[in-house]
């Protein structure tokens, strides 16, 4: 009785443990599942990702391939624009050659405006705009960094406005002092030219004028002006005076009167309108005048070098 008692005891143990071991090993297959199936699902997660980073990594290349292309047209640009110019005006050159000649019926005007940049400047640019017309400024330093006008505001930064809005820009000497030994001799002349040529340059981004008008016209320089144009040719500046004006470099003293002066110098195929940028009544008759000029059959355009009105 008691031998088969012990054996049922140890039996017993046999199969427990037997169970036991087959619980664990159970319990550790289980978790050796799952922990394979989690590992799985991360690795997909990373490959995922992975993808993820080289459609990105991809992307950001094509992105940089496309900046370095624009880059590379915007290099062009400035070699475009200066072909373009070449182009335009060699056009008008050739059709006031037609006109000069009878064979078009065409008239040109060349809307200049002298003295400045001032911050009035911006007024006239504006009514040019409202019109699509381009002129010509013809520029001095007497104005110095804060416009004379508004010290406030910083009139350097019209050099980069006149081009902006398809404007030329030409030189009226650095001091404009007519009065003040501009006129003292060829050099001293010459210098203020020379000196506006480096405001102009610097304040526009590089911008080259080559057509200089005499503060108060080429008379003013009396008996130099002859040296003085020798020099401005052996420096290859054009220069020119004004075919037509409405007076306001002189004493104007009101609308009707520089209505009156305008419209009765407007008489030539060609014309050189001389205006003043600083003068009030200048603009206020400046929408009538552009359209007085368009109405009459003249297209308005900005001067160039090669114009047959520039003298050389
Ligand atoms: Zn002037």
């Amino acid at each position: 009785m008691e031998n088969k008692g012990r054996r049922n005891k140890k039996s017993f143990a046999v199969i427990s443990l037997l169970l036991i071991v087959c619980i664990l090993s159970f319990v550790g297959s289980a978790i050796l599942y799952f922990k394979n199936r989690n590992m799985k699902a991360e690795i997909k997660r990373l490959e995922k990702n992975n993808a993820d980073k080289n459609e990105e990594v991809e992307l950001y290349k094509r992105d940089i391939e496309n900046l370095e292309e624009a880059n590379l047209e915007l290099s062009k640009i400035d070699e475009n624009i200066e072909s373009l110019k070449k182009e335009y005006f060699s056009n008008i050159k050739t059709l006031e050659d037609k006109i000069l000649d009878g064979s078009s019926n065409k008239k040109i005007a060349y809307l200049t405006f002298d003295d400045g940049p001032y911050y009035n400047t911006y007024k006239f640019l504006d009514i040019l705009d409202k019109y699509g017309v381009n002129a010509t400024f013809f520029t001095t330093s007497i104005n110095g960094e804060y416009c004379f006008d508004n010290r406030s505001q910083n009139c350097l930064l019209l050099y980069k406005e006149y081009l902006k809005r398809g404007h030329t820009i030409a030189n009226h000497t650095y001091t404009h002092g007519i009065w003040k030994g501009l006129y003292s001799s060829v050099e001293s002349f010459i210098t203020g030219v020379k000196g506006q040529e480096e405001v102009v340059k610097e304040y526009s981004g590089g911008y080259v004028t080559n057509i200089v008008r005499f503060p108060g016209g080429s008379a003013t320089a009396r008996g130099l002006k002859n040296g003085i144009i020798e020099e401005l040719r052996k420096n290859n500046y054009g220069w020119v005076d004004w075919t037509a004006q409405d007076g306001d470099g002189g004493n104007l003293t009101s609308k009707e009167e520089a209505w009156y002066n305008f419209t009765s110098t407007i008489n030539e195929k060609i014309e050189v309108v001389l205006f003043h940028d600083y003068n009030n009544i200048t603009l206020s008759i400046l929408p009538d005048a552009i359209e007085y000029l368009q109405n009459n059959g003249y297209i308005l355009l900005p001067l160039f070098y090669e114009s047959n009105m520039i003298n050389k």
